[in-house]
């Protein structure tokens, strides 16, 4: 009986240590830097704890990429008033609905996905640039808007 009772427990034990392989495992594979990717027909998707945290992919790009996607999250209100003239706002799935959607996709709970659609765009980016400096030489988010229109539109 006691012998029966032993390997019991060594068959319990191994199971528990198994298990805890494979949950350790598990928990590797799903993010090496707790940002999560998601890709797909074209664009890449990266989820990020704070707007204070940018996306993985930004390092691939210049400096002044990087700080433009800062600024997108900085000027939310702004960039929503905006229409991007990529050709982005005509996609026939998934159309952006403003130059605010080509840096960021959405926010829930803090969380932010960003989208990097605007590293392979020079329109947007552009955009955002011109938009920024308007905003810090004073000028209201109405008159931005149709400053941008009219430089981008039918480009
Ligand atoms: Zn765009």
């Amino acid at each position: 009986m006691i012998r029966r009772r032993n390997l019991f427990w060594i068959a319990l034990l191994t199971f528990c240590l198994f298990s805890v392989i494979i949950t350790a495992c598990g928990k590797e594979d799903s993010s090496a830097s707790g940002q999560h990717t998601s890709h797909n027909s074209h664009e890449t998707l990266v989820e990020t704890a704070s707007a204070k945290e940018l996306p993985d992919f930004l390092s691939k790009y210049t400096p002044r990429t990087r700080e433009l996607y800062a600024k997108a999250d900085e000027h939310e209100e702004l960039l929503k008033m905006l229409n991007c003239y990529c050709g982005c706002m005509d996609y026939a799935e998934d159309a952006h609905t403003s130059l605010y959607r080509c840096y960021i996709q959405g926010k829930q709970d803090g969380k932010i996905t960003w989208t990097d659609h605007a590293t392979q765009c020079g329109i947007c980016t552009n955009e955002v640039k011109d938009a920024v400096d308007m905003k810090n030489k004073g000028m209201s988010n109405e008159d931005i808007v149709k400053a941008i229109d009219k430089a981008y539109k039918g480009i």
